[in-house]
């Protein structure tokens, strides 16, 4: 916790610090772990740092700077321990082995007109890197994923800002509106569609479930906004507050968007912006989520015949057969939650607060923009602990440096008490006041 608090988290210069550091030789009494140790200790360590993090976020709670009524969830992305050059996809695979190929074919050629052994050992090494291009095709047809990392196999290709490409792990964060404390973080699938209805289930698993007397907001970027997500949330009594995503067609030709089309929840019609009533013949149609055709979700379709002699009919619709709407399943609940972002947007705006500026402090200040483990789990166990650190850092501002140790050494209990003596590093005592304490 110190070494991820001061930016010193590499396992060689935690060695050295525990030799040079006066702070360090007296924090950890004098002890000389190898290097190796402390590898191992954050490798093996990855659900006890969950549990830390859980028991602190529970003790935050009990002390009432957590109330769980407004909570903003975002991400942030980290690089993993796997370069660019280590992933594959199907095309860059497909790139490497045309490259052999023709390389193969142009030894083969010189092979022909001079019997040189050095191109046949070039030959021979051309041919093992094609069998393991082979490999790694297979792999990835087994995975199933469309991406390949050989390092760290669950690390994943990630866009990260201005549109760079980079390995590494999508985090997710939530965080609590009372005092702005970190409460739950996961880490899954590199964009933020799917990841709502488990980020609240996991704040719900810290912080508890909402009751009548305690409702529970979720704010979330509009990375978030899918209805399948908003439905799930509302199952776990949870109110969003999601920036409504505009419709694909609402920049080219916002006249005729799908928002410029009214629903009749009585009379399931919508009506057109040339005012005409569209239908459905009550039907659900099956429409694919993703590539793989796994996930689905059902639509209706709503038509009208007055397309057919529509004087604005180029401008609504290139489609011969006239201009249908989908509607999905999910769509009333989408509705409810636009209408409660557009209805306050004094309170959405609050999720930045609320979210953005830990990930300047954990990011920029703390240099967590890289993990030094390999594997989700291992990763996410490292993201405990520096969100422990954070929640430390926090109440020592709010509760001030005297009343926090007060209530730490107040609860006899080993974790408390390592968390005590990381407070008072934190204060960077002169060394002879630190020993008196
Ligand atoms: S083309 Fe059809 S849907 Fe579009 S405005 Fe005309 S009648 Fe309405």
């Amino acid at each position: 916790m110190y070494g991820y608090q001061n930016s010193i988290r590499s396992c060689r210069k935690l060695e050295k610090a525990c030799k040079t550091n006066l702070e360090m030789m007296w924090l950890i009494h004098d002890q000389k772990p190898h290097y190796k140790t402390i590898a191992n200790f954050r490798k093996n360590n990855a659900t006890a740092f969950k549990s830390v993090f859980r028991y602190f976020v529970a003790v935050l709670k009990d002390w009432k700077l957590i109330d769980g009524n407004t909570v903003a969830i975002d991400s942030f992305k980290i690089r993993a321990q796997n370069s660019l050059k280590n992933n594959f996809n199907e095309r860059k695979i497909k790139r490497h082995l045309n490259y052999i190929d023709n390389k193969i074919e142009e030894y083969e050629k010189a092979l022909d007109i001079e019997d040189n052994v050095e191109i046949k050992k070039k030959i021979d090494y051309i041919q093992s890197r094609k069998t393991k291009y082979e490999q790694i095709t297979e792999q990835l047809k087994k995975s199933g994923d469309g991406q390949l990392s050989t390092t760290d196999p669950e690390a994943k290709a990630v866009v990260f800002q201005r549109n760079s490409v980079k390995v590494g792990y999508n985090i997710q964060a939530a965080s609590d509106g009372k005092h702005k404390l970190l409460i739950a973080a996961d880490t899954g699938d590199v964009n933020d569609t799917k990841a709502l209805a488990r980020m609240v289930e996991k704040v719900q698993q810290n912080i508890g479930q909402p009751t009548p007397d305690n409702q529970m907001d979720v704010l979330a970027d509009k990375g978030y906004h899918s209805g399948r997500e908003i439905k799930a949330c509302e199952s776990l009594n949870v109110n969003t507050y999601i920036s409504p995503k505009a419709s694909s067609s609402s920049k080219t030709n916002p006249a005729y968007a799908m928002e410029a089309f009214e629903y009749n929840e009585q009379e399931d019609t919508y009506t057109c912006p040339a005012k005409q009533k569209m239908y459905t013949n009550g039907r659900w149609y099956n429409k694919k989520l993703d590539k793989s055709g796994r996930k689905s979700y059902q639509v209706k379709h709503y038509k009208t015949k007055a397309c057919k002699n529509c004087t604005i009919r180029n401008e609504c619709t290139k489609n011969k057969n006239g201009r249908f709407i989908e509607r999905t399943e999910y769509a009333q609940y989408t509705k409810e939650n636009n209408d409660r972002v557009n209805q306050n947007p004094g309170y959405y705006r609050e999720r930045q607060q609320i979210i953005e500026h830990q990930f300047g402090t954990i990011k920029r200040h703390w240099h967590f923009d890289y993990c030094l483990t390999r594997g989700k789990e291992k990763v996410l166990g490292e993201t405990y602990l520096i969100f422990t650190v954070y929640n430390l850092k926090r109440i020592m501002s709010i509760f001030g440096f005297e009343e926090i140790m007060a209530r730490l050494n107040a609860i006899k209990d080993p974790f408390l008490f390592i968390l005590s003596h990381t407070a008072l590093m934190h204060r960077l005592m002169p060394i002879n006041n630190v020993k008196s304490h």
